[in-house]
């Protein structure tokens, strides 16, 4: 059985990790300490004599190809970008949405959950400066709304590896049903978590993915270079949203456009080799790609999914119904699909050139 012996040789090391937190959130031997994750957010072993050679950390894992048929048949994928049983272009119809970049879809659909008492518990993503996040569990509406004044976000511009240390502390907590909310990297382990019937699955209600084009690495130098790209202050900044490029919100208003293209500087090796932008296993996919300004695309990929989207349409989210309403929802559906391709075809090109 392959173990986190074999995940250091196989993906850690060569640097196909994709910092996701799954094998130190759900090691087998978490109570005895075998794992931690580094000060740079790499797992490592903390005692290696407590491993149990179990090998739920080496099948979780998105980046070693295991248990994928398996996932995929969970959630009848289908290729290019995985099953769309239902899409849209939103906001939440919280007050506060109508000027957020974008629209608050995230908040709205978790205040859904929590209203009709689908849920007791999230772990969503305050912002704590721009690219900064940092995974919260949020137990109750008004919790929610506390992080959501922070800045909840759906924009995955940085991905928070403590996600899924979040969803793995659900254990020690008295919750029974709750909402994840991460990248689409996380969203695959989650997948396979339940798969193997690793707790704290049984807890889980639903999954919402935010679209994801990498996760950039960002010291002063990438800043330096951002504000050279994109023409601003660094200090200027106070929101940033994924679309089909980069969108910096400057103070009173103003926007500056950075394309993806030119984000190469500073994305992750191991985001380069990943090919999942839309969140293909989530149960919802979410985020700025393809929406008008203040918007948010959704897309409901499982049974599941597509009832909540039904659900949350009438009460939390306001549908886009502006001029060309269809033809946006067209335009949004289209603009994901053709991004998806890019960042696989990106991936080959990456994965070849690393042959
Ligand atoms: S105990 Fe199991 S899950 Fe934990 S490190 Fe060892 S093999 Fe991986
Ligand atoms: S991708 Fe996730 S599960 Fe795999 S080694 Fe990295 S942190 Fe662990
Ligand atoms: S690009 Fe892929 S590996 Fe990187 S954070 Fe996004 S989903 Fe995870």
């Amino acid at each position: 059985m392959a173990s986190f012996f074999d995940l250091l040789r196989d993906i850690i090391h060569p640097g196909y990790c994709r910092r996701c937190g799954g094998c130190v959130a759900f090691c087998q031997a978490n109570n005895y300490g075998a794992l931690e994750t580094s000060p740079e957010g790499w797992p490592q072993f903390r005692n290696a004599e407590r491993c149990l050679e179990c090998g739920v950390c080496y099948q979780i894992c998105p980046a070693t190809g295991q248990l994928t048929a398996e996932t995929r048949r969970r959630v009848a994928w289908s290729a290019p970008i995985g099953r769309v049983m239902d899409s849209g272009v939103f906001r939440s119809t919280a007050s506060s949405a109508a000027t957020h970049p974008d629209g608050k879809v995230g908040l709205g659909l978790i205040e859904h959950l929590f209203a009709t008492d689908r849920i007791d518990g999230a772990v969503v993503l305050p912002t704590d400066h721009v690219f900064n996040k940092a995974s919260q569990l949020a137990r109750t509406p008004d919790q929610l709304r506390a992080l959501d004044d922070k800045g909840l976000t759906t924009s995955q511009v940085r991905a928070a590896a403590s996600s899924l240390e979040v969803l793995g502390s659900v254990r020690k907590t008295g919750l029974r049903r709750v909402a994840f909310m991460g990248t689409p990297c996380q969203v695959e382990t989650v997948r396979k978590m339940e798969i193997l019937a690793v707790p704290p699955a049984e807890r889980l209600y639903c999954t919402i993915g935010c679209f994801c084009d990498g996760d950039f690495l960002l010291g002063p130098a990438q800043q330096d270079r951002l504000e050279k790209l994109g023409f601003f202050r660094w200090n200027d900044v106070r929101h940033i949203t994924l679309r089909d490029h980069l969108e910096f919100w400057l103070a009173e208003g103003k926007t500056r456009d950075i394309p993806m293209e030119d984000l190469d500087f500073m994305r992750r090796y191991a985001c380069r080799l990943c090919t999942d932008y839309s969140a293909q296993f989530a149960d919802l996919a979410v985020g700025g790609t393809g929406a008008p300004h203040g918007w948010s695309t959704v897309i409901a990929r499982t049974p599941l999914g597509q009832a909540i989207l039904s659900e949350a349409r009438q009460t939390a989210l306001e549908p886009f119904n502006g001029t060309a309403a269809s033809q946006t929802r067209h335009n949004a559906l289209y603009t994901v699909c053709r991004l998806a391709e890019r960042k696989q075809h990106r991936a080959l090109h990456s994965s070849r050139a690393a042959m």
